[in-house]
């Protein structure tokens, strides 16, 4: 069992939050204008890497408040959390990727921006 760090209770346990996909994913500008594999790719489609991603979650039985983290998907470690349409937090390399995952390479913070869209 991990904490999880709330931006607005602080850390609980890692039970009481949800998952709720790639974070950065904006909405289509002119919606009526896609066809179906453009929506569908807007829909289905996301990145899936091996390493830092930055998600949403929510504190779901707790404030029940949604924010961003930036979570290691080697070790699902945690990173960074900060609000939603805040920016992808600066992380220092070697700092976010967990010492027990050797195989891991962290990602610098300009390429997760820069993959988040
Ligand atoms: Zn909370």
């Amino acid at each position: 069992m991990q904490l999880i760090e709330c931006p607005w209770c602080g850390p609980r346990e890692e039970i009481e939050f949800s998952y709720g996909g790639e974070a950065h994913v904006p909405y289509p500008a002119e919606p009526a204008a896609l066809d179906d594999t453009e929506w569908a790719h807007y829909v289905f489609f996301r990145s899936n890497p091996k390493g830092l991603f930055a998600e949403r979650w929510v504190h779901s039985v707790g404030c029940r408040r949604w924010f961003n983290a930036v979570r290691d998907t080697v070790t699902y470690r945690f990173a960074a959390v900060y609000p939603i349409g805040g920016a992808v937090p600066a992380l220092a390399t070697g700092e976010a990727a967990a010492s027990d995952a050797p195989d891991s390479t962290p990602v610098p913070a300009a390429e997760l921006e820069s993959a988040a869209r």
